[in-house]
């Protein structure tokens, strides 16, 4: 379940509907000295960057994995571009 959306979120795409998890377990490395963490965050889409201020997730300390729950990859959704632009187009394709 975690290894998924980890892998959901490092493809860039993030996933919807996928029940709160609690991250105690780096997906990673193995590590269960998952950190929560409370700062701005960068992300970019088709070039663009974008930024989520004081944004909550996990990171694991050992290979420096970042690990987001269903909140905090909520406020990357409403400040990513990629989410505003499928706001914006409501015609489908
Ligand atoms: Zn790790």
């Amino acid at each position: 379940m975690d290894v998924l959306l980890l892998g959901v979120v490092k493809e860039g795409y993030l996933a919807t509907g996928i029940p709160m998890i609690k991250i105690t377990r780096c997906p990673t490395c193995g590590s269960k000295r998952i950190d929560k963490v409370r700062r701005d965050w960068f992300g970019s889409f088709q070039g663009k960057s974008y930024a989520v201020p004081a944004l909550e997730f996990h990171q694991c300390p050992d290979c420096g994995e970042e690990l987001y729950d269903r909140v905090a990859m909520r406020r990357i959704e409403s400040s990513s571009p990629a989410y505003a632009n499928r706001r914006r187009q409501k015609k489908s394709a």
